[in-house]
Formats: structure tokens, sequence, C-alpha cells
């Protein structure tokens, strides 16, 4: 490549979500920052997520997605980062260094510190392996939105929704104002997933009802979705739901896609870049924050990651500093945990909270550390734990673990056997693949 092909900044920020624009707007001050963002407009999910709850925790007021989207970039943009929009990152093209698509033509950014913002995605219907026909109408709540709140197009009339966490709910509250009512809400869990207040008010406004300990076995219809067989995971009992839209909602997969060709460790529970406290990757000089990190969390918390990995950066470029720490696992039912390395002498995670995903419905967690097989530390949680959203754990749990000592694990007590059913069936549903 010749030299003049190639662009040099100090940061580069691939994603232009709510953790990509608040990392650029807080490091905005350090040199050049751009942020690169294949969509149309930065934003990220929230954009095109056109109902309240968004900006609690990081603007200290709630808002509706596409506000909120809007308020993190014109942040950015009055702090002087330069928005490179409808510009995809591809590949890389050497250490920081990135080959970058837009209809202007192909660029490759080299920069000084790389931060990976890409975010996460629900896994589509053919990842899930749903067998039966293949019609138009099977959707996820990314596409459902996208339909509805961007392209302003009619997505059906009967909708089954495929899950019942917070961003099923979501869903549901899109599909009505798509005009298209929710017939039903399935999960395979004994309650639906999401907060009591929230689950008893969707129900009450959306009449949704939730079938729970079910799942999807079969999509049928040709022109067009006509029905879903549901199995009861109890009786085995399958009926079929008349619908002409089915939604899938939830199990998460990061847009690990570049950190994956980078060459980056990935976190065998998340699937994204494996990380310390100061949101470090494997690769000197290239961080990570949000979704792609802790598949997934709210977008607040995915902005102030972004606002944490700041320091982080200005300390590469002041010394080199590298990923450090004790390494860090979950022990089922915990799914995943986030970071994956700490150092209980250094400064802690964003928020001074561990990140982690349960499989399980734990209404009074005891949280155990062992180090070792030593335990370190055990103390119980006043809020529970439960499958479809992430369940925080206080970062100052692990001040009794030996910074040079062996790998620390986190679990719940006696629930290290878990209910082996449950696995099973979040393996297939989950499906731990790539996709
Ligand atoms: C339906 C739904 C409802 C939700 N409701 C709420 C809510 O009420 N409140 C709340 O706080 N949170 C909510 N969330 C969660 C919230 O949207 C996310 O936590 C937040 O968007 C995460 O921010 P992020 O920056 O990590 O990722 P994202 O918002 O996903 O942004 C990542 C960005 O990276 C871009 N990108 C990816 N790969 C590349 C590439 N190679 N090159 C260039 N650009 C790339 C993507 O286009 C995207 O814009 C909801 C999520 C969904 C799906």
């Amino acid at each position: 490549m010749a030299e003049s092909d190639l662009r040099r900044v100090r940061v580069l920020v691939i994603g232009g979500g709510p953790s990509g624009l608040a990392a650029a707007t807080a490091l905005a001050d350090s040199g050049q920052v751009v942020v690169v963002e294949r969509e149309q407009w930065a934003g990220g999910i929230p954009r095109h997520s056109d109902h309240t709850g968004y900006g609690l925790r990081d603007l200290r007021r709630v808002m509706r997605g596409p506000a909120y989207a809007e308020t993190w970039r014109s942040r950015a943009l009055d702090a002087g980062v330069e928005l490179l929009e409808s510009t995809m990152a591809t590949e890389w093209a050497g250490d920081r260094t990135v080959r970058l698509t837009s209809p202007r033509g192909r660029t490759t950014i080299t920069a000084d510190a790389v931060v990976l913002a890409t975010g996460a995605r629900e896994r589509p219907r053919t990842a899930r392996r749903i067998p039966g026909d293949r019609p138009p109408g099977v959707l996820t709540t990314g596409q459902l939105q996208n339909l509805v709140h961007l392209q302003h197009a009619s997505v059906g009339n009967r909708a089954v929704v495929v899950g019942a966490e917070l961003v099923s709910w979501s869903a549901a509250l899109t599909l009505r104002e798509a005009g298209c009512r929710t017939v039903a809400m399935t999960t395979v869990h004994e309650k639906s997933e999401s907060y009591s207040a929230f689950r008893l008010a969707g129900r009450a406004a959306l009449r949704a009802p939730v079938l729970t300990r079910t799942e999807v076995v079969r999509i049928d219809g040709r022109e067009r979705v006509e029905s879903v067989l549901v199995r009861d995971l109890d009786t085995g009992a399958e009926r079929a739901l008349a619908c002409d839209t089915v939604v899938m909602t939830g199990d998460w997969i990061p847009d690990h896609e570049l950190a994956r060709s980078g060459g980056l460790d990935l976190d065998a529970g998340t699937l994204g870049p494996s990380v310390d406290a100061a949101l470090r990757t494997s690769a000197p000089g290239v961080f990570a924050v949000g979704n792609l990190l802790h598949p997934v969390d709210t977008a607040d918390v995915a902005a102030l990651d972004g606002l944490h990995v700041a320091p982080a950066v200005l300390e590469w470029f002041a010394t080199g500093s590298t990923r450090s720490g004790v390494p860090l696992t979950a022990a089922a039912p915990l799914r995943w945990i986030a970071p994956q390395q700490v150092d209980p002498r250094g400064a802690g995670p964003a928020r001074d909270r561990l990140l982690t995903w349960c499989d399980a419905f734990v209404s009074l967690p005891v949280v155990e550390i062992h180090q070792g097989g030593a335990l370190v530390t055990r103390r119980r949680l006043p809020w529970p734990a439960a499958p479809g959203r992430v369940f925080r754990i206080p970062a100052n749990v692990l001040d009794g673990v030996d910074p040079a000592g062996p790998p620390v694990e986190v679990s719940l007590a006696g629930r290290s056997s878990p209910d082996a059913g449950l696995l099973v069936r979040t393996a297939r549903q989950v499906g731990r693949t790539h996709q």
C-alpha cells in the first residue's frame, strides 16, 4: 500500500453506538479521534428503539431511544470527533490498522489506539436451528424495529414473540405500534425473564400471554408465516399457534468478527474479546467496550464503559501498559463474567461491577469467590439473579483475592451442580456457536 493511502489518527473507534460514541467523546482531547459506523447515522441500536428507558445512569434522565442516540452523537461531534458514517471496518491490515469501505471508496486507517465497540445482535432464526418452512415474516427485534421505525413498513397482523425478556417486551411494544397483535410470547423458563413490575405492566398493556416452559419447534407457511408449533417442555404436548409474524428475541451474540479476525483472545462465555478491568484486550493498544463484551446490558452501562476506557487509553499512550490481572471465570449457572481479568490492587471495572449472565432464577443469591480452590469470600446479594438480563456483582467481593495468586472463580453457593435439564435446553436454544 502506498504511504499516501494510509491515514494516521490518534484513536480509531469502530462502532458508533452509545459505547463507541462515549469513548470517542471522552478521548476527543487526546488528538484526532475517528468513529466509523456502518449505518447511515451513528447512534447504534437506540436509534431505532423508539420507546423510553434510555439514559438513566449515564445522562441522569430517562429518554426515548432515538433522542438518546442523537444526544451521544451530538456530544461526540461537539467534542470534535470525526464521524465516518456509512463506513464499515472490514479487516485488519496490520497492528491497529484497519481497512474501511464506504460508498466513497476504500481507505485504511492506522491508529495509536483502537477501541472496538461493535455491539451485539440477536441470533437470527437460521442460527437457532428451528425446523420447518422458510417463509418471510420471521424477524429479530432489531430487524422488526428497523422495519417499523426507520422504514415505516408494515409487519403483519398476528405475531408470536420467541422469548419473554426485556427486549421481548420491547418487540411487543413495537408490534403494537405497527398494528400487529402479539398472540403469545414463549419462554423455556418457568416464568418470564423480565422484572415483575415490567412484566405485569406489559401484560396489562399488551395483553400478550406468556407461554412458560415452552419452545417453538417448527415454523409453517409458504408465501408467509401461517403458524408456529410450540411444545410444552414438561408434558411434550404440542399445539399450533396461528400467526403471520415471528419475532426472535434475545439469544445474543457479540458482533465479534473483527475481534476474531484480528486474533484477539475471545472469552468462551461471552464470545466477545477477553478484557481486563481497564477494558484492554489481548492485543496491545486495542480496547473493547459495550455489548461486544457483555451481550447484553443496557445502553447506559455500555456508554459508561466508553467513559471508563478513556483513562486506560491515555495510560497506553503514556506507558504502553497492556492487559493484566488475575484470570476470572464464572461457574454454572453463571454462563459468563466480564471482565475476565482483574487486579485487586488496581482500578476496578466499570461502575465497580462485575457483570455476569445467569441461566437460572435465584431469588437470594449468595456469591462465592474461590481462588485456587480456597474460599475467599461469600456474600449474599439483596437482588435476584435471573435469565435474560445481566446479574451485577459489586467488584469489592474480590477484595481478599491475591493479585499474584491462581485464577479466581465466581459462583453461586449451592448452585455448582446446575439443573442439567435447564442447561441442556439452554445449550440447544442458545446453540453455543459463533454465528
Ligand atoms: C430491542 C431493544 C430494546 C432495548 N431497550 C433498551 C432500553 O429501553 N434501555 C436501555 O438502556 N437499553 C436498551 N437496549 C440495549 C441497548 O440498545 C444496548 O445496550 C446499546 O445499544 C449497546 O450499545 P453498544 O454501543 O455496545 O452497541 P450498539 O448499540 O449495538 O452499537 C454498535 C454499533 O457498531 C456498528 N458496527 C458494528 N460492526 C461494525 C463495523 N465492522 N464497522 C462499522 N460499524 C460497525 C453497528 O452498526 C452499531 O451501530 C435495547 C436493545 C434492543 C435490541
